[in-house]
């Protein structure tokens, strides 16, 4: 199935890294998703990768919406350019509003915090809430472990070996669209093997 996204949600770090790869991808990504006109869905910060992709699509022209709980406006700087910025009252409304506003996701290198949002949505998808596509760009092998750790569930016996479709990884930003060519089906048996 080819996939046309109107809007894409990045999860990323509220840091920079520590190789400039990290940031140059990032923005590659950012320049191909305004030429799109596909608009960016994030945190909502100014600081790190979050704020660095946001800054890049605005200077391309692109529409971005920020989504972020008003506790963190003060550490992460929530961004003031912004086409649209919705404060929440907490982390688990910014999540859910950052997912009902997306098409699919995005996730870039970062921290415990990007980690914590792209296993809620994998495993939103694994128990069927929904089917947009999800796809971890692996800048520089960033994200084997995070791969190796799902592949040490499914050797472990705790999940089936379906759930290798639930997201899918590429080394370049250009590749990301690449892959909404072929989106594979999630296999019912991935939720309902184990019932
Ligand atoms: P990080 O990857 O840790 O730099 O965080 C990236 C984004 O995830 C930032 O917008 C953080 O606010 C957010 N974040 C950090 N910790 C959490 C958490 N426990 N749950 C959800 N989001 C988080």
């Amino acid at each position: 199935m080819s996939f046309q996204p109107k809007s894409l949600c990045v999860f990323c770090g509220s840091k920079n890294g520590n190789d400039p790869t990290y940031v140059e991808e990032a923005k590659a990504l950012a320049r191909m998703m305004a030429k799109k006109e596909i608009e960016l869905v994030y945190g909502g910060g100014s600081i790190g990768i979050m704020g660095i992709i946001a800054q890049e699509i605005l200077d391309h022209g692109g529409r971005v919406t920020g989504v972020i709980p008003e506790f963190l406006q003060k550490h992460e700087v929530g961004h003031h350019g912004l086409s649209e910025l919705i404060i929440t009252e907490s982390m688990h409304e910014r999540k859910r509003t950052m997912f009902e506003k997306s098409d699919g996701f995005i996730v870039l290198p970062g921290g415990l915090g990007t980690m914590d949002e792209t296993f809620e949505i994998m495993t939103w998808k694994q128990l069927r809430l929904h089917n947009k596509p999800i796809i971890v760009l692996d800048t520089k092998d960033y994200w084997q472990p995070f791969h190796q750790l799902v592949e040490a569930t499914i050797a472990g016996g705790f999940a089936h070996e379906g759930v290798r479709d639930l997201y899918c990884l590429v080394k370049t930003a250009k590749s990301v669209f690449e892959c909404f060519e072929d989106i594979p089906d999630v296999l019912e048996e991935v939720f309902t093997s184990h019932l």
